[in-house]
């Protein structure tokens, strides 16, 4: 049986993002821009559907899901 991991944070790496905005744009309920000019994921809730898309779609592949051991 396939083992189920928990999804328990989603990190954009402030030292790769350049601010392009493809995960704000896709899914703006999830992430927003920073005034530091990267992008943060804001929501209150983890949603890992939205997440993985923002990580695929992320040019610079900054966005990491990071899950339970
Ligand atoms: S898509 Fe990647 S580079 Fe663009 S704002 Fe989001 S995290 Fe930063």
């Amino acid at each position: 049986m396939a083992e189920q991991r928990k999804l328990i944070r989603v990190v954009v790496d402030g030292h790769l993002c350049v601010g392009a905005g493809m995960c704000v744009a896709s899914h703006p309920e999830f992430f927003a821009m920073q005034p530091d000019g990267h992008a943060a994921y804001v929501a209150g809730t983890l949603n890992e559907a939205a997440a993985l898309e923002a990580e695929e779609l992320c040019p610079v592949s900054a966005i990491q899901l990071i899950y339970q051991d």
